[in-house]
């Protein structure tokens, strides 16, 4: 008992804590035996856990002792990176109520499990869910083919227009989800998180609003804190940073959803291998540095991108002249890594393009510590009908790029070579 006092002590004191000190520290005691005394957390790579005696093991099923039983229901080494993200997406939220607020974190495989699981978790047949209208390839792809088949209906909208949301949520009164991305991918538009969560409520004050705030991250944006109820992530991106693990997770404020996630969690059986929820972690340590230089290389890249002769146009949040830009700088600690351009010279320019760096890898994915080009029409959005892709902006001639951690004046030496051989 003293030990978990000491505990708790400690996590409400990191709380407090700066977002670097809070990415380091939130969480690491959790998974601390105390014999062992290991600095870095261990890796609990076991399916099960031992119970001391028979009585042990039924006080455990019946909740009235804490402890391990089985993997799927809860692993230490997994909780450690729960805890830290409720200590990185939540903790305004929580210092603002602590009494009343509780952020609860629950990891999965993917970000796609991650993501219907949620919808598992929160709709049933009938219930209607109001969705952003540019969106991750397979996100769109469940919500308009995979969620009708348990007569679950989506009403996609752009949430970046505000005027054009109230209309859907007048005309969806009863809708039980509303869910978007912000920046979106790849097309980077900004829905004010703080407009729709408002506007949602006064139509439907039970409504839930959910962000998928893969590309900014909680070291840019918290939508916790703006009033969203749920926040997840493809872990596989920023969080990890390393391109090595295919993770999710979901942090939430509502303590009824934590209880739904987790009862699919138990009976569906979506849980995350401990090691890679330790890669995560480990990845997470180093989030604040890594983003820092992302969003400083990705303003030089998409400022040499957005002079040069052969690029017709940059979305980038950063730049003065991207329609986004005033909100972005008002939601958002910096601008992101992420930026999309269309070239001149169309889809055979993009694919020149794509054939000629040297630095960029050509694969799919982003947020990873080295940069990588991709081209959405062909590639993350080929699953998105072509008349959706073309009304939202993903034109056949985008191409994207994640923005990695080399020397900025290498990124850009790189895209200008490729560039020459376009022309
Ligand atoms: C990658 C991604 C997903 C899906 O995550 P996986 O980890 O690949 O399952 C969802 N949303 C966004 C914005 C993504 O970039």
């Amino acid at each position: 008992m003293e030990d978990s006092k000491r505990k708790n002590a400690i996590e409400r004191f990191y709380l407090k804590c700066g977002f670097a000190t809070r990415a380091l520290h939130a969480g690491e005691d959790i998974s601390q035996d105390t014999r062992i005394h290991s600095h870095t957390n261990a890796i609990y790579q076991t399916s099960t856990f031992k119970f001391e005696n028979a009585e042990e093991g039924a006080k455990l099923f019946e909740h009235k002792k804490h402890g391990y039983i089985y993997t799927r229901l809860g692993n230490p080494t997994v909780m450690v990176l729960e805890a830290k993200m409720n200590a990185l997406e939540g903790r305004n939220a929580k210092l603002e109520q602590p009494d009343k607020v509780r952020i609860s974190s629950l990891v999965f495989p993917s970000g796609m499990s991650a993501i219907s699981s949620t919808m598992l978790a929160l709709l049933e047949s009938g219930d209607k869910l109001i969705s952003g209208e540019v969106l991750y390839g397979c996100t769109e792809d469940l919500f308009a083919k995979m969620l009708p088949k348990f007569n679950i209906e989506t009403t996609f909208v752009d949430t970046s227009d505000l005027n054009a949301f109230e209309k859907a949520m007048r005309e969806n009164p009863n809708a039980k989800l509303v869910y978007f991305e912000t920046p979106t991918n790849p097309t980077m538009a900004i829905t004010d998180i703080r407009k729709v969560t408002e506007i949602a409520r006064s139509i439907n004050k039970n409504i839930h609003i959910i962000v998928d705030n893969t590309f900014a991250t909680p070291f840019l944006q918290r939508p916790l804190e703006l009033g969203a109820d749920i926040v997840l992530h493809s872990t596989t991106k920023y969080i990890c940073g390393h391109g090595t693990v295919v993770g999710g997770v979901v942090v939430t404020s509502c303590d009824d959803v934590k209880d739904a996630l987790y009862k699919v969690m138990v009976d569906i059986g979506p849980s995350p291998s401990p090691f890679d929820a330790w890669l995560v972690n480990m990845g997470l340590k180093t989030l604040p540095v890594r983003m820092q230089r992302h969003c400083q290389n990705a303003m030089e890249v998409a400022t040499f991108l957005e002079n040069h002769p052969a690029v017709a146009t940059v979305a980038y949040p950063g730049l003065k002249n991207f329609k986004f830009h005033q909100l972005a700088k008002e939601q958002m600690d910096d601008f992101g890594g992420i930026i999309s351009f269309e070239l001149k010279g169309g889809y055979q320019a993009g694919k020149n393009l794509m054939d000629n760096v040297h630095i960029f890898t050509l694969a799919v994915s982003l947020g990873c510590v080295d940069s990588l080009i991709q081209h959405p029409a062909s590639m993350t959005h080929a699953t998105v009908p072509k008349e959706v892709r073309q009304r939202v902006g993903i034109t056949d001639g985008l191409v994207r790029i994640s923005v990695g951690l080399e020397d900025a004046d290498d990124l850009i030496r790189d895209l200008d070579q490729a560039l020459k051989k376009n022309s």
